[in-house]
């Protein structure tokens, strides 16, 4: 059995949200005041994704702070971030021909926001489980908090991770407006704050979301698993389709994996106070 994974021994954690707006389209703020707001937050790096609009990160001072080039595909269907984008692409009605020419323009795609809307389902589930090529899913978008349906989308991820799709779990802020900035942020394993690394990283899942439980340790020996968080309250590992493997009430678990495992991936949530959460990419259970 090996157990294939996306975390690192030791390396920095850096933070960092991929989905933000500006007056560049539906945003209150100026492109500077918002990379001011996140900057002044102790954030490393930051992605303005405005709606079908290329907001240049050249003309803003990034304030110490990496600053990723990106979009959100918002017209014509379910709203799709574009990480690392030379240019917006057509917000094309397939938004699997979307993805493609994110892929093909060598960024990546996260599906956003998948369970907004009265319906809990801006983004179908069949779509959902039919589109290929996406890097991974928003498990938290923090904007949704104020809107109609759920900001989690945990259950979408977990019956795509069982139906066999290799996804990461994002966890963004989608901000508009003060008040919604610093709620939800992925942190980043890299050494390198360029762009390129940052991007690279989270293509490859080198990261972990967090709406505030801070995730100290990932390590992973053999058929055991260890999660050693700050200040996490209860820590649940979930397997396919959602399935609780185990739970623990304290700041750590460690997991060991069956040698007879059924299941095909484990995933971490971990749990702290009022809303603060973080999440594990999967760590994949391979037999043979
Ligand atoms: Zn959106
Ligand atoms: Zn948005």
């Amino acid at each position: 059995m090996l157990i294939r994974h996306s975390f690192h021994d030791d390396l920095p954690w850096l933070r960092g949200n991929l989905h933000t707006h500006t007056t560049n389209s539906d945003g209150w703020r100026a492109p500077q005041e918002v990379v001011d707001e996140y900057a002044a937050r102790g954030y490393d790096f930051l992605m303005i994704s405005d709606h079908d609009f290329l907001t240049e990160p050249g003309s803003i001072d990034a304030r110490g702070m990496t600053l990723i080039r990106g979009n959100e595909v918002t017209a014509n269907g379910p709203h799709v971030l574009h990480v690392d984008a030379p240019s917006a692409v057509a917000p094309d009605a397939d938004r699997q021909k979307v993805i493609a020419a994110i892929n093909a323009a060598g960024g990546f795609a996260i599906v956003a926001h998948p369970n907004w809307e009265k319906s809990f389902a801006h983004c179908p589930r069949k779509d959902l489980e039919t589109w290929t090529g996406y890097a991974g899913i928003e498990v938290y978008n923090g904007v949704i908090r104020r809107l109609e349906g759920s900001p989690l989308a945990t259950d979408r991820w977990d019956r795509l991770l069982g139906l066999g799709r290799r996804v990461w779990g994002f966890a963004h802020d989608d901000s508009h407006r003060p008040g919604d900035d610093g709620i939800g942020w992925n942190m980043v394993q890299t050494a390198d704050r360029s762009a390129a690394a940052i991007v690279s990283a989270l293509r490859q899942g080198h990261f972990y979301a967090s709406t505030g439980v801070a995730i100290e340790r990932i390590r992973v020996c053999g058929r055991c698993i260890s999660v050693e968080t700050r200040d996490a309250e209860r820590i649940v590992a979930h397997s396919d389709y959602g399935h609780r493997e185990a739970v623990v009430d304290g700041p750590c678990m460690a997991l060991t994996v069956p040698e007879d495992a059924t299941y095909t991936y484990v995933r971490f949530e971990c749990w702290g106070r009022g809303e603060r959460m973080a999440w594990t990419q999967p760590f994949f259970v391979e037999q043979g």
